[in-house]
């Protein structure tokens, strides 16, 4: 029994002609010039400015609660400033690189052009659902490409909306949206796009990369993880837990690069438990109607967060709830923040990337313990490092190996145009942002350029004395 939908079988057959269309056109006449690219970026930058409002709106549908300030703070404001970094560099990005060139081959000249790839599919996923979706497709559309994306089907009136805004802006061939859930993901990746963009889960991105290993497409997969957040002895404990709830509820947890555990000196972590809770009751003195606390995207999310608790507690962990009001969460899709003292690795929550608003809070005898604990995990998409002492800092950031990191504060690395964002391992492959997405999007082509006077007539036949000599400079006695 094929369990194809209806609606999938209308996306699969959206799916095949949009690709073809890109396709073709793709390989038909010259790819976008920079005015024309800089065009389709201002569009999407002015669209985006003009609808911030309905936007906020159409995710806080799909969440059943997502914080206004947080889609301005986290899906709009990082579109448009990627946007703007993007439009600002672009020239200098495109202009072709000039290379050195080795004597023998001089005075000829090499450089690199900088060329689109042809049509890239991007993924996208339901936490961020405009910024994850509209970076990756700008970045591919400023590197000259055509663009078929496929949004979360976790978030349809998301997904309807990138639509009906897209549509608007660009012609079919450039850029098309195909909605649809798991078969459409699978038959997405399947398509011989020039590269593919994921974001999502490091399992779904397995069956990505294996997808598009039969037609030999590059990826890039935008991973998951457990991010840990290490707290030096010598930093304030009040700090430590401002900054690391700030990163942890921001989204309700549901964030790829929030801090999953913490990592601190066993005497602190009943303060750092008492802090973050002071910290929590401060920004939300109520939770279940305050619309500042983001919700929990399903019913099925939810489950699996009960679970990781369930099985937590079951084996022996403390669970610290933080509820401000002591407010009841039956028939709400909100989930209090709960702290866990007391886990250990036989526990669920030490094992899976958590995603919601449930903080393990893990004491250490001594940062080589905490940095040997993280060393011993798979490596993360983030890391999080407390402390005032510079070099003490750049020792952590030298013993370990994660996507990213920030120190002395949570989330912010994401937010720098300028910086690549991207996984290690099994948090991701490859990375964007700033010109590492340019140059991700882009096939970064080598061309030798021969001058009219040179010396490849020594190189060929008949080899005389003249090739000998050249031998002999060129590879020495
Ligand atoms: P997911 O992997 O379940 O889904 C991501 C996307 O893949 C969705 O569009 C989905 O429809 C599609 N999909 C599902 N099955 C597919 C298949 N067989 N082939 C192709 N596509 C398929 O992830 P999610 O639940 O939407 O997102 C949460 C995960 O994403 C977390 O692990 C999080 O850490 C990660 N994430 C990473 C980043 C990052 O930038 N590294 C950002 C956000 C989220």
């Amino acid at each position: 029994m094929s369990t194809t939908l209806p609606d999938d079988q209308h996306a699969l057959v959206a799916l095949d002609q949009a690709f073809a269309a890109a396709h073709a056109a793709s390989r038909a006449g010259e790819p976008p010039d920079y005015r024309q690219r800089v065009a389709h970026l201002r569009a999407l930058l002015a669209a985006v400015r003009a609808q911030r409002d309905r936007l906020a709106e159409v995710v806080s549908d799909d969440f059943g609660n997502r914080s206004r300030h947080e889609s301005l703070l986290a899906e709009v404001f990082p579109t448009v400033s990627s946007l703007e970094h993007t439009i600002g560099h672009l020239k200098r990005w495109m202009t072709p690189e000039k290379r050195s060139v080795a004597l023998p081959f001089r005075p000829g000249s090499a450089r690199i052009v900088y060329q689109p790839l042809g049509v890239v599919g991007v993924i996208s996923p339901w936490n961020y659902p405009v910024q994850l979706a509209l970076i990756p497709l700008a970045t591919a559309l400023a590197a000259g490409n055509r663009v078929l994306l496929k949004p979360s089907e976790l978030t349809p009136a998301t997904g309807a909306w990138l639509k009906e805004l897209l549509n608007g802006l660009y012609p079919a061939d450039l850029v098309e949206v195909i909605p649809g859930g798991p078969t459409v993901g699978a038959a997405f990746a399947a398509k011989p796009f020039d590269h593919l963009f994921f974001t999502g889960s490091t399992r779904v991105g397995g069956m990505v990369m294996q997808a598009a290993a039969k037609n030999l497409t590059p990826v890039t997969l935008e991973l998951g993880g457990k991010s840990p957040a290490i707290v030096h002895p010598s930093f304030p404990v009040e700090r430590a837990a401002d900054r690391i709830s700030a990163g942890k509820l921001f989204n309700a947890g549901q964030t790829c690069i929030a801090p999953d555990y913490v990592l601190i000196d066993r005497a602190r972590v009943e303060p750092f438990v008492a802090a973050f809770a002071a910290q929590v009751s401060k920004r939300f003195p109520r939770l279940r109607q305050n619309p500042d606390y983001t919700a929990i995207i399903s019913p099925a999310h939810q489950a699996r967060l009960e679970g990781l608790l369930d099985d937590a507690i079951a084996k022996g962990a403390t669970a610290h709830e933080v509820n401000p009001a002591g407010e009841s969460f039956t028939d709400s899709r909100k989930h209090p923040p709960v702290l866990l003292t007391g886990v250990s690795d036989a526990m669920a929550v030490m094992q899976e990337e958590i995603f919601g608003p449930v903080l393990p809070v893990v004491g250490v005898a001594d940062l080589d313990q905490a940095i040997a604990y993280v060393n011993a995990h798979p490596r993360p998409l983030a890391l999080y490092y407390f402390d005032r002492d510079r070099r003490r800092a750049d020792g952590v950031l030298a013993r370990t190996t994660s996507g990213g990191a920030c120190i002395n504060d949570t989330l912010l690395q994401v937010v720098q145009d300028d910086l690549p964002f991207g996984g290690v391992g099994p948090s991701g492959l490859g990375r964007y942002h700033g010109r590492e997405g340019f140059l991700t999007f882009s096939h970064h082509k080598g061309v030798f350029h021969q001058a009219a006077l040179n010396t490849a007539g020594y190189m060929s036949p008949p080899y005389g004395a003249a090739v000998e000599r050249l031998l002999r400079w060129v590879i020495g006695r």
